[in-house]
């Protein structure tokens, strides 16, 4: 550990196996030119590989002391450090100064996987890929299908802008200090021009919420703040059924009507709207 004190806060489990540092940046597989960008580089297991494979890698690490190390070990010519938050990191900026969609790679803190993931999701135009490794189960419910029990808010906010695809599991042992479950690496692609159009993404954020915050309530109730049962006819969905029993497309469909029948910031019913 170098004398460095793992910090909780920071979600600070260091990679310390090099056959996993190595199949992940071959899954990565960098080349020169690339904007490649690591999130939390740490102590630098994967910084030293993934810049011998680019040549240059830009990097977000919000540990000072970190960042102090980092800047020692690796030339400016080397790397470009981002002494910062990566949730408060302006990520379309940078692949805008670089002039280059960004190529993500992390072993991402486990305590903000989620609103990360969600953050990097905001502008899927400024990324080529992310390379993410994160708690198993955090990944089965990145990838989960509809009617399985992993399948939830998060499936459905990052399949509608990624494909994603699991590529393969690492257990504690990997890690100093380790943690208690497994972890799994993931691929996450931007759908780009086979993005389903979404005429209002906050509208579409509400809807999956609402579906998914009381799973076991049918949508015609989950969704009464929203819709009536005749616009989730409307939308070809039964309303006895559950957010979980809906594709991906479904949950489109049904905000897109929403939005195109009323136009408005919160969605009413259609009843309010033409009362
Ligand atoms: N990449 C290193 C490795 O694989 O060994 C470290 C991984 S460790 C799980 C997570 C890293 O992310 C730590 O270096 C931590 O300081 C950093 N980190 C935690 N929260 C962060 C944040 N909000 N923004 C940027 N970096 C963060």
């Amino acid at each position: 550990m170098h004398g460095h004190t793992p910090r909780r806060r920071f979600g600070q489990n260091f990679l310390a196996d090099p056959h996993y540092v190595r199949r992940i940046v071959d899954a990565v597989n960098p080349r020169p030119g690339e904007a490649l960008v690591e999130i939390g580089p740490g102590l630098g297991a994967l910084t030293a590989d993934l810049i011998a494979r680019a040549g240059h890698l830009q990097a977000v690490e919000i540990d000072r002391d970190l960042a102090a190390r980092l800047r020692e070990r690796f030339s400016a010519t080397q790397l470009t450090l981002f002494e910062d938050d990566a949730l408060r990191f302006d990520f379309a900026r940078l692949s805008a100064a670089l002039s280059a969609p960004l190529r993500i790679v992390g072993n991402l803190p486990y305590n903000i996987s989620s609103p990360l993931l969600f953050h990097l999701a905001a502008d899927t135009a400024s990324l080529r890929d992310l390379h993410v490794m994160l708690q198993k189960e955090v990944v089965a419910r990145m990838t989960a299908t509809p009617s399985t029990p992993d399948y939830g808010r998060l499936s459905v906010m990052l399949q509608v802008k990624f494909a994603i695809a699991r590529l393969f599991v690492v257990p504690p042992g990997a890690f100093t200090p380790a943690p208690k479950v497994d972890s799994a690496v993931a691929r996450l692609t931007p759908l780009g021009a086979h993005a389903p159009q979404l005429d209002d993404e906050p509208l579409f954020a509400r809807l999956v919420s609402a579906a998914f915050a009381q799973r076991r309530k049918t949508l015609r109730n989950a969704l009464a703040a929203c819709c009536t049962p005749d616009d989730l006819r409307a939308a070809e969905i039964d309303p006895q059924a559950r957010g979980e029993n809906l594709a991906v497309a479904d949950f489109v469909r049904l905000a897109n009507q929403l939005s195109g029948c009323q136009g408005s910031e919160k969605p009413l019913s259609r009843g309010e709207k033409y009362a």
